[in-house]
């Protein structure tokens, strides 16, 4: 594999696969940020990804900034984590029965968050949070449920209503075959906006199961909620007898041991994960309060089921990737490279005359081409979109690789290197030459 500098361009292979692609799956991906629509050009189609770096079809190298949309914190392929996946593989891939590996994961997220007592394993952040929503909805006897404008909580129908993520790169405000009686119990408020909640509330009194956020925007682009946010919503759901959910899918474990949650020492009532608790496998999960928890089946009457819900490997690459981040350092490692790039880019973007804020927490960060501060959607859809799209294929040929759309946030691993961090930063200083 050589450096993409070195063989700019050449992505032929990446090309002929995805023609062929394009005839077998829709869009020829199978979940669409992938495909590269609001960023323009072909996506490169990945033959292996290892550390830091991740290699296409063509030999280029890239560095990485995606990991794999948040699971590769302890870096791609990890040597512990591959190791402990091929003892375990000869023990089977799939049980669909208890075994012990479920127990040690358990008693990990429960030691390191401090609001969950009980956890429940799934096989995605989209089935965790579709299961939480069930749960608030039982628990409290209600429909209706808050989310936020640009928040994504997986694509299950209740959720695709001023969703984030994808469904925001696409520009649809919502999908054809989520029917009305589905969307109707969603009520949403702008991010960061406090009195818009309280406002909710007291239109529907007594009808509001719950609040669910992501506590840290990644969807709409890196987006922090202020402290006294967060605080007023955790007061106002108890007031009004509804539950706090926080989407830690992309936080969990992120933000720092204990989520986002431990960082701003809030307790919500349930908290759904995903991504790096499975270290790169299929894995979801949601917990919270035992009283809560406990009325799932077939402790209690909520349906809820899974045929590969805590598989062993997953649950192996789990407790091996938390394993690792338990370590002394990790996360002041992380917080430092990640502030290290993040304030370096903003000082060359501003000094090359760029309207550009970025931002960061630990190991998640963003940036938007945008002068003002980014508080909500609203403020990140302002942002210079078409500049984006030429500073995306740009920073690719420089070998590169972001989140091919300006409303995702970075992620950067343990085996981020101070040098990948200087070259990022020397690509990222031509190319703001340059657009
Ligand atoms: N919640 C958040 C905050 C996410 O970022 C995502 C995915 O990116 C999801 C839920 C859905 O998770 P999955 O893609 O594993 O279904």
């Amino acid at each position: 594999f050589t450096t993409l500098s070195l063989v700019s361009s050449q992505r032929k292979t990446s090309e002929e696969i995805m023609k062929e692609a394009v005839k077998l799956m829709p869009g020829g991906v199978n979940s669409p940020v992938r495909a590269f629509r609001s960023v323009g050009g072909n996506p490169i189609v990945f033959k292996k990804v290892k550390g830091s770096k991740v290699y296409d079809v063509d030999g280029n190298e890239y560095i990485d900034y995606v990991g794999t949309w948040g699971p590769a914190i302890v870096g791609h392929a990890n040597d512990e984590v591959v190791k402990a996946l091929k003892e375990a593989v000869e023990n089977g891939t799939s049980f669909g029965a208890p075994c012990e590996l479920e127990n040690i994961l358990a008693r990990m997220v429960i030691d390191a968050v401090p609001s969950v007592e009980m956890v429940r394993f799934v096989n995605s952040g989209t089935e965790a949070c579709m299961s939480a929503l069930r749960l608030m909805r039982a628990y409290t006897g209600r429909e209706k449920i808050i989310k936020f404008a640009g928040c994504f909580h997986g694509h299950a129908d209740p959720y695709l209503v001023q969703a984030g993520s994808g469904v925001a790169t696409l520009g649809l405000p919502d999908s054809p075959g989520v029917p009305k009686s589905t969307t109707e119990n969603t009520l949403t408020a702008p991010y960061n906006d406090y009195q818009a909640v309280e406002n909710l509330f007291h239109t529907y009194p007594n009808q509001i199961a719950g609040v669910i956020l992501e506590p840290v925007v990644g969807n709409s682009g890196f987006i922090l909620p202020d402290k006294s946010f967060l605080e007023g919503l955790r007061s106002l759901t108890r007031r009004e007898g509804a539950l706090l959910c926080f989407d830690e899918v992309m936080t969990g474990f992120r933000i720092s041991y204990g989520g986002a949650q431990k960082y701003f020492n809030i307790q919500p009532d349930l908290t759904t994960f995903g991504k790096i608790i499975g270290g790169g496998l299929p894995v979801g999960a949601y917990g919270g309060r035992k009283d809560i928890m406990e009325m799932i089946a077939p402790s209690g009457p909520v349906y809820q089921s899974g045929t590969l819900s805590g598989n062993p490997l997953a649950m192996t690459a789990g407790i091996k990737t938390l394993e690792i981040l338990k370590r002394p350092g990790t996360y002041e490692y992380l917080e430092q490279i990640t502030s290290k790039l993040v304030n370096s880019m903003v000082a060359i973007a501003q000094d090359a005359g760029h309207a550009f804020t970025g931002g960061h927490l630990s190991a998640m960060f963003g940036f938007f081409f945008t002068s003002g501060t980014v508080k909500n959607f609203e403020d990140a859809k302002r942002s210079d979109l078409a500049k984006f799209q030429r500073f995306h294929r740009s920073m690719l040929e420089q070998g590169i690789y972001l989140a091919p759309s300006q409303f995702e946030a970075g992620f950067i691993s343990l085996q981020h290197s101070e040098r990948d961090i200087e070259e990022t930063l020397q690509a990222f200083t031509r190319v703001m030459k340059e657009i």
